[in-house]
């Protein structure tokens, strides 16, 4: 029989993700297929019901829907309900549905690939949408001693920390700031680590803060796929940096197991988003 997972979003017309999937069923020798299942708002709850009817593994939810597809689950995770958003869905055989996030695993396993280690450490996310999120919740579950969130839109950068500080034990130092704040330039300073989680630099154009705050010796991670003037600046600084194409791959990968319970060949999974990437250039 031949399942079937897909990609809920919208829009989802430039993923990588089915090119990701695809190798690693070939390389499992599953007939399965990954699918983009663009979805308006208006029919998320009938994409939903769909999966749950029909004899699908799951489904990956990206951009805008991560959120909202939490209340049409039976089960979710302490991780995504921790960070309030969902971007992996396991249906079962008696078709309930469960949510999960590896994008905080995957964003921590492609951080520790760079040899960074988060315990005692002190970090910088601009952004404070779904990404952030998840960032800022695995650098926090992993002993982060100092954390500011910057956004354009500042009440966000709060929320997200009042939403997050619920979740921990620990209490780590934690500031959000407005991306226009004096404090900006001094706290990104300081880190050791800063993360783009905002879309600037998408465009190949653009750099998510003021190029004289670009830091020379922190490690410098950008989630978007590709490489962007962010990390070119930052590399031709001499800082170390990596994009966001291991998070990807890392993330899927760890879907991809809990789809079918079998190891995720990262190698070739790596290897196909690499291609379909160059692919789209
Ligand atoms: P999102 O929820 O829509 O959040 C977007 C963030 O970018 C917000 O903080 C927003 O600020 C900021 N932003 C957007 N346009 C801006 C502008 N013109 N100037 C300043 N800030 C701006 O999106 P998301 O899901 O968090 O995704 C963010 C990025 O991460 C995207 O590029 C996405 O592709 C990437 N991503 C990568 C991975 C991976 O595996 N590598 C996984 C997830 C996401 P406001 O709050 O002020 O609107």
């Amino acid at each position: 029989m031949i399942h079937s997972v897909g990609l809920i979003g919208d829009p989802i017309g430039r993923s990588l993700s089915p090119a990701m999937h695809n190798a690693a069923f070939a390389c499992h020798g599953l007939a399965d297929r990954y699918e983009l299942w663009p979805t308006a708002a208006h029919a998320l709850r009938d994409r939903i019901l769909r999966l749950r009817t029909m004899k699908m593994r799951g489904a990956n939810v990206t951009i805008p829907h991560k959120s909202a597809v939490l209340s049409l689950l039976d089960a979710i995770d302490p991780i995504a309900q921790a960070v309030g958003a969902v971007n992996t869905i396991v249906r079962r055989d008696d078709g309930q549905l469960g949510g999960s996030n590896t994008d905080v695993a995957g964003f921590l396993r492609a951080l520790a690939l760079t040899g960074y280690t988060p315990r005692e450490s002190s970090a910088v996310v601009l952004g404070a949408g779904g990404a952030a999120r998840a960032v800022c919740y695995g650098l926090l579950a992993s002993g982060i001693e100092s954390l500011t969130v910057i956004n354009r839109t500042p009440e966000r950068a709060e929320a997200l920390l009042a939403d997050l500080l619920a979740t921990t034990a620990a209490e780590p130092h934690l500031l959000a700031l407005g991306a226009a704040e004096p404090l900006v330039p001094q706290a990104i300073a300081d880190a050791d680590l800063l993360v783009n989680a905002t879309s600037v630099g998408s465009d190949g154009s653009r750099l998510p803060l003021a190029p004289e705050h670009v830091p020379a010796h922190a490690l410098v991670v950008d989630l978007i796929y590709r490489p962007t003037p962010l990390l070119r600046l930052a590399a031709q600084r001499g800082a170390r940096t990596q994009d966001g194409l291991e998070m990807l791959v890392q993330q899927g990968a760890l879907s991809f197991e809990a789809w079918t319970g079998l190891d995720a060949p990262v190698e070739i999974m790596r290897a196909a988003a690499r291609q379909a990437l160059e692919e789209q250039v």
